[in-house]
């Protein structure tokens, strides 16, 4: 059989089912997949020195006659150890590798070789220790494990970088077989690679050189395919119309002055930046960033307010029911001196906050009637049993939490209701909030297609969280104070991190487009232990409760519910806590396995509590005793902002822990560097000018594919 690139990798030879599983785990399933998996670092071997040269303690590659070899049982050790004399015209060397038996199966005496590895002592005498290997045909036959710059692959277990780098190898020739997606002339003034030879020297560089090179063709197409799906999205979003909603400037003044606070300044642009965007005849698309408790809530409530004011009718969604009446509650009490009425809908209820709980047929005739101006609500918000009037402004709490499918339905809908006004494609304003931190550069990259308004500014007179790293010896009097809290009547959230995989724990097919279940699996286990040892072991006496994703969402909420009713002392949780959950009596967040999270993470954690009047304390339990985890750690000790703490979890982690889940909807970034502000801004001025020439890119047919098949994958749809 021929091998194409579309060929499964379970009918190329010797890949039996066990390594279709393991490939399947790295979300290899095709040749193509195979040739796309690429390193994400090199041992640098390219150093071939004559044996007599060899410097101790340097990486170097020496290629020459195996004289003798032969592997012996250290029985002090329990060890295997083989042992090889190599021999070129300058010397002779010995080579030492442990625990690998089976070497002597391919390497034999009189063989030529190739070995890559560290050069050490080992008594008085040079050797070259654990080096890979490869066995040479010919005088000047190619290498790939030796002799220059060695490919090292993202592995899972059971499948190594060697193993990988022999099967990449002999696939390389079907590079050929790839169809470059990108013009010619944007590779030309890029001055980038061709796919083809991108993918050949991302796997088999000829030196440092072209492996940048090679990387940088990769990652101006991930940056590039993002840049044109925002790009087009921000077009075909603006060249639909929204009403047009004047700002109404000595009420919201007026209203403003009704607060029991004065708005911060970070607060005040913001409403500024939506008030322009709301008088537009341009629907608003624009992305509320913010820390907990920054004040987001109360500037999307001035922005509803104007709507209102104008006679149109506000939707609100967030992404829990504990959320949704939260926001109720407190939109409730800020509003609580204008005569507005309230709307919320859950899956369990629908009630006013003038009229309490009321029949859900009532609820739907008062939003279609006009009466209800504005609308809080979970999912529940876009069945279509819900016929607004004249809706011109929709609000979405943590955006990522909905897929962009979900606010396409939002839009439809009202399109459906039509406004009934002559032209039918009149959409809502749309402003949606995150808590999470995303640097500006990541959210300009990513989120592309939204306007930013950041609050970067905390309402004054918040108390400090007092925080503290607890080394293991630390950690029983870290209980005894927990004890006390509680004794005086506070709550404790304790989070746990997710236990990390290994083979044997997924035994079950997990794709890696599945890999959310064994996620939650670990998750959950991780919940059940903490949950155990606290309530047999640690807090016998205290009411603790768990809670973790694979509880149904009503679960949840009850839980949460009984918690903020104080029915529990403690909650054991894992991220799911994450989203804007307010219990103003909790006073201790505990973290277990804090350095498994990132910095980001930690801070939204620890924004849970300190959202009352009482003084409130952060644990970062650690094991670990690593000087970096510990300079981490410390940088949510002191940190100021979450913004200041993403940009350094950017550059110390990378992005990957801000788009790692897929099922966020956000784009899967592998190659791209976000801190390569040029090429970032070479891949946007490209997709400006490939669409201002050819918006629906009829004349770049591959183009066009390779876009669909991007956004497909990346669940932007
Ligand atoms: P977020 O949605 O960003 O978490 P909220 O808007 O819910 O923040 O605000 C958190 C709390 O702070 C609320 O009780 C709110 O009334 C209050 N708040 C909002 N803005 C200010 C301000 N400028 N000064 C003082 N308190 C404020
Ligand atoms: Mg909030």
């Amino acid at each position: 059989m021929a091998i194409a690139l579309e060929t499964s990798v379970s009918q190329l030879p010797y890949i039996g089912p066990l390594y279709v599983k393991r490939l399947r785990r790295l979300g290899i399933e095709t040749v193509k997949d195979l040739l796309f998996h690429v390193p994400h670092r090199y041992d640098d071997f390219s150093n071939i020195t004559p044996i007599k040269n060899a410097q101790l303690d340097e990486k170097v590659t020496i290629q020459g006659k195996i004289i003798e070899i032969k592997s012996t049982q250290t029985f002090r050790k329990r060890m295997n150890l083989t042992e090889a004399i190599i021999n070129d015209k300058t010397g002779a060397m010995k080579a030492v590798w442990f625990n690998q038996p089976y070497l002597t199966n391919y390497l034999s005496k009189g063989q030529t070789v190739s070995l890559g590895g560290k050069i050490k002592l080992s008594k008085d005498e040079r050797i070259i220790s654990n080096p890979s290997y490869e066995v040479l045909q010919s005088q000047n036959s190619k290498t790939f494990h030796t002799g220059r710059l060695v490919p090292v692959y993202p592995e899972t277990e059971g499948l190594s970088s060697k193993w990988l780098r022999y099967k990449i190898q002999s696939l390389l020739s079907l590079t050929n077989k790839i169809r470059d997606f990108l013009p010619t002339h944007i590779k030309k003034s890029a001055k980038l690679f061709d796919l083809s030879t991108a993918l050949r020297e991302i796997h088999f560089p000829q030196n440092q050189a072209y492996a940048k090179e090679a990387k940088r063709r990769l990652a101006f197409d991930e940056l590039f395919l993002i840049q044109l799906f925002s790009i087009s999205q921000k077009k075909q979003w603006q060249d639909q119309k929204a009403r047009s909603i004047p700002f109404p400037e000595q009420y919201i003044k007026d209203f403003v002055s009704t607060l029991p606070f004065t708005l911060t300044n970070a607060q005040r642009i913001a409403a500024w930046q939506i008030f322009k965007d709301l008088e537009k005849h341009k629907p608003m698309n624009r992305l509320l960033e913010g820390d907990v408790g920054s004040g987001k809530t109360a500037v999307a409530t001035l922005a509803a307010l104007a709507v209102i004011e104008n006679t149109f009718q506000v939707a609100f969604m967030a992404p829990t029911e504990i959320l949704a009446k939260q926001h109720f509650e407190s939109i409730s009490i800020l509003l609580s001196r204008t005569n507005i009425e309230i709307g919320l809908i859950t899956g369990s209820e629908t009630a006013t906050n003038f009229h309490g709980k009321i029949p859900k047929s009532e609820f739907l005739k008062s939003i279609t009637k006009e009466e209800l101006p504005i609308v809080i609500g979970t999912h529940a918000l876009i069945q279509d049993t819900i016929k607004f009037k004249k809706l011109a402004l929709v609000i979405i709490d943590e955006q990522h939490r909905f897929g962009v499918a979900q606010r396409a339905i939002l839009q439809q809908q009202n399109e459906c209701v039509g406004y009934a006004i002559p032209d039918n494609k009149i959409i809502p304003h749309l402003l949606t909030m995150t808590a999470t931190p995303i640097p500006r550069t990541l959210a300009l990259t990513i989120y592309g297609d939204l306007d930013l308004s950041i609050l970067n500014e905390m309402p004054a007179g918040r108390q400090k969280i007092i925080t503290k790293i607890v080394a293991p010896a630390n950690r029983l009097l870290a209980y005894q104070f927990i004890k006390k809290q509680v004794a005086e009547g506070h709550q404790v959230f304790v989070i746990c991190p997710r236990i990390e995989a290994t083979e044997n724990a997924e035994h079950n097919n997990i794709s890696s487009q599945n890999s959310w279940s064994s996620t939650l699996a670990r998750e959950v286990k991780s919940v059940e232990e903490e949950y155990e040892k606290l309530s047999k072991k640690i807090f016998p006496d205290l009411r603790i409760a768990k809670l973790h994703g694979k509880l149904k969402s009503q679960g949840k909420n009850e839980v949460m519910s009984k918690f903020k009713n104080r029915e529990f002392d403690i909650v054991v949780a894992t991220s799911v806590i994450e989203v804007g959950i307010d219990v103003p009596n909790a006073t201790v967040m505990m973290i277990e396995g804090a350095e498994r999270f990132g910095l980001a993470q930690l801070y939204q954690f620890r924004g849970r509590v300190g959202r009352g009047e009482h003084q409130s304390y952060c644990f970062l339990f650690t094991d670990s005793t690593s000087a970096v985890t510990h300079k981490r750690l410390k940088a949510i000790v002191n940190a100021k902002s979450g913004f200041e703490l993403a940009e350094k979890d950017l550059e110390i982690r990378g992005p990957g822990q801000f788009l790692g889940t897929r099922q966020s909807g956000m784009p899967d970034l592998t190659m791209a560097s976000l801190n390569d502000h040029t090429l970032i801004r070479e891949a946007r001025e490209q997709a400006t000018k490939i669409l201002a020439e050819d918006f629906h890119l009829k004349k770049y047919p591959l183009l066009q594919e390779e876009l669909t098949t991007f956004q497909n994958r990346t669940h932007f749809e």
